[in-house]
């Protein structure tokens, strides 16, 4: 099995499209997630899945902090934007949700103190725990096999 069959196999779980966001020496960094879970109703946990190299792996080990943000079928601009796929350096206004910067207009926004961190292979798996959480109505965004999709 190589690199490639892996992420192939692996692209046929369709998920969700989040941005993950914290922040670090006062600024607000985004990135795009799809690796996240429920993991616990009580205590309430989550997981996210965040690659060792990436920014944002530095950023929440170092605030403890983060938001999960949910994306609706019309934020896939969002997620373009903070997978680096949009490099248009266009400014994201974020708005604050229990002292944390969120997506605004996203399905779910889950504010989150940082439970556990888990060294996995060449990731990190960061738990958190929910403190509180903003839902709204709406389709979600989808992605499978590497392509963002709409659920109609
Ligand atoms: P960077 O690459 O520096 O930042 C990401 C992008 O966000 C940059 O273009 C940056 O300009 C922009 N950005 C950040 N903050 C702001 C801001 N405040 N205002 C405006 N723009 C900003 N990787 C994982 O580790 N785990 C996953 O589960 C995962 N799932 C993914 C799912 C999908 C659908 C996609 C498309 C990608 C996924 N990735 C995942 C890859 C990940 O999103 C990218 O590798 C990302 O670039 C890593 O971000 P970074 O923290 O290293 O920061």
């Amino acid at each position: 099995m190589d690199d490639r069959m892996f992420r192939a196999a692996m692209g046929k779980f369709a998920t969700g499209v989040t941005v993950i966001a914290s922040e670090m020496d006062g600024d607000v960094h985004g990135m795009t997630a799809n690796a996240f879970m429920s993991v616990s109703l009580d205590p309430k946990l989550i997981l996210i899945s965040v690659d060792g190299k990436a920014k944002m792996n530095e950023v929440i080990k170092n605030s403890e902090k983060f938001t999960v943000n949910i994306l609706s079928g019309d934020q896939k601009e969002m997620s373009m934007i903070f997978a680096g796929q949009i490099k248009d350096g266009k400014k994201v206004e974020f708005d604050t949700f229990e002292g944390l910067p969120v997506i605004g207009d996203s399905l779910v926004s889950l504010a989150c103190n940082l439970y556990q961190a888990h060294d996995a292979g060449d990731h990190t798996l960061f738990i958190g725990e929910v403190k509180n959480l903003n839902v709204q109505d709406g389709e979600p965004l989808a992605f499978y096999e590497g392509n963002y999709k709409q659920m109609t």
